[in-house]
């Protein structure tokens, strides 16, 4: 979909393309990918409902003062600070009460000296106050109608207490929100305090993504003897969702060279990404790896990480377009793994988005674990509280990478890095909470 002039050809680095070509280590294949990809240039403006999720594409500079005026922070009594150095022999201050200061309905008069008006927290100060002494400060602490006198002592309250200044949170002509966030409810509620009805955000980022495999049934087919229902297809879908991406699903693609030719081609001419699963690693279904590297300047890599070991990456191109083609493993864990590990971050970072590494936890674990020294390794864990409350991690029982039950009885990955070694129970491993994880 791109235009070839901005991707760059050549890929750099250590090509792992060899049978016996050493592997990359993640950091390595992380760091070629991110030399390759670049942000969408195209926005679009949204109303603030269709926002949801959308990448900020511009600054929003707040129009107003956020609070608006002066306000107080409690239900209370306003009045001049001056008034506190003013005390009786008793050390009471004693103030005449002149008004009432409602949220919605500002005090109109002014104050004098000696005078304070009753406020409700969130109400506009009343013009020359700027303290308020909450109602159960006072002495008689009654904010009755009735009363014409409040009184309190000088030491229960300081010069400028509990008034919220004009433009304490965010300043007119300041940014509130900046360019390449992912605009969440928060954020959602900040844009309409500031009356901003509809915003300018980066175009969906398109991806087309397809599985590949002769084994492969889709739902509603017969499951002849070898075959596989195809479930990448339907977890990239859901990943790729709660990115907000526009997809286009290609469907199952034959281990076919004309079929896997038009495939690449159609999804090369109609998307900024390409995402396949299975037929990247060697021996079974060449044919896939064919054809990226006929279209393309696709490089073959072995990650050293378990799951998700091969892994093909580059730009494919087909009529003068591009599309920039992750090729996943095609065991269903590895390709949960190599998407949120190696995809993730490029796609956030071509959608515009302000990509933050995962954020990691330090837990307990509660498992020995085999690891193996100089590899990354990706375990699915259920993270829960031992018995003194502390959190600890449980690993899922076996981690084949063709065991997608793991995956979703886990809430959290494990993350074995590449220095560690095996795990004992009770010793800190680092996890990637599953909620958020976008
Ligand atoms: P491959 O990388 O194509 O050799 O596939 C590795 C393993 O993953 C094989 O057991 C495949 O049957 C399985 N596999 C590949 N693609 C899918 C898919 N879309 N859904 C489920 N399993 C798959
Ligand atoms: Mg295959």
């Amino acid at each position: 979909m791109t235009d070839p002039s901005t991707i760059p050809l050549q890929i750099t680095g250590n090509r792992s393309d060899m049978p016996d070509s050493p592997d990359l280590s993640v950091a390595q294949a992380q760091q070629m990918i991110a030399t390759l990809v670049k942000p969408i240039q195209d926005s679009e403006t949204v109303s603030i409902h269709g926002a949801l999720n959308r990448v900020l594409a511009a600054d929003i500079i707040s129009p107003i003062n956020v609070p608006a005026h002066d306000n107080s922070a409690m239900d209370g009594f306003a009045f001049r600070a001056a008034e506190l150095v003013k005390r009786s022999d008793s050390g009471h201050i004693r103030l005449k009460i002149v008004g009432s200061a409602y949220a919605g309905r500002p005090f109109q008069g002014s104050v004098a000296a000696g005078e304070c008006v009753r406020i409700n927290t969130g109400s506009v100060m009343p013009a020359d106050c700027d303290t308020v002494i909450p109602l159960e400060a006072t002495i008689d602490g009654s904010a009755s109608s009735v009363n014409t006198e409040v009184s309190f002592t000088s030491d229960s309250i300081k010069s400028g207490a509990n008034c919220r200044r004009a433009g304490e949170d965010l300043r007119a002509g300041s940014a509130a929100l900046k360019r390449g966030k992912i605009i969440r409810p928060a954020d959602l509620g900040l844009l309409a305090s500031l009356g901003v009805a509809a915003l300018p955000v980066q175009r969906r980022l398109r991806v087309a993504f397809f599985s590949t495999g002769d084994e492969l049934r889709s739902i509603g087919e017969a499951l002849d003897p070898g075959c596989v229902y195809d479930s990448n297809r339907y977890t990239l879908f859901g990943m790729l969702k709660r990115l907000d991406c526009d997809l286009l699903d290609l469907g199952v693609i034959k281990d076919k060279p004309a079929a896997l030719e038009t495939a690449f081609r159609h999804a090369a001419e109609h998307a900024d990404v390409i995402i396949t699963s299975g037929g990247v690693s060697h021996g079974g279904a060449d044919y896939t790896r064919d054809v990226m590297a006929q279209l393309g300047q696709v490089a073959f890599w072995k990650i050293n990480m378990r799951p998700g070991r091969p892994m093909a990456f580059g730009p494919i191109h087909s009529n003068g377009k591009s599309a920039l083609l992750f090729g996943l493993p095609g065991n269903p864990v590895a390709v949960m793994i190599t998407f949120y590990f190696m995809v993730r971050a490029a796609l956030l970072h071509m959608m515009g988005a302000d990509a933050r590494p995962l954020p990691l936890l330090r837990v307990k674990s509660h498992d020995d674990i085999r690891k193996k020294l100089g590899r990354s390794e990706y375990q699915r864990g259920i993270l829960s509280h031992d018995a003194d409350g502390r959190q600890q991690v449980r690993i899922t029982g076996a981690q084949g990478s063709g065991i997608l039950r793991s995956m979703s009885e886990a809430n959290c990955m494990v993350v074995l890095h590449e220095q560690q070694g095996n795990i004992a129970a009770g010793d800190e491993v680092d996890v990637v909470l599953f909620d958020g994880l976008i």
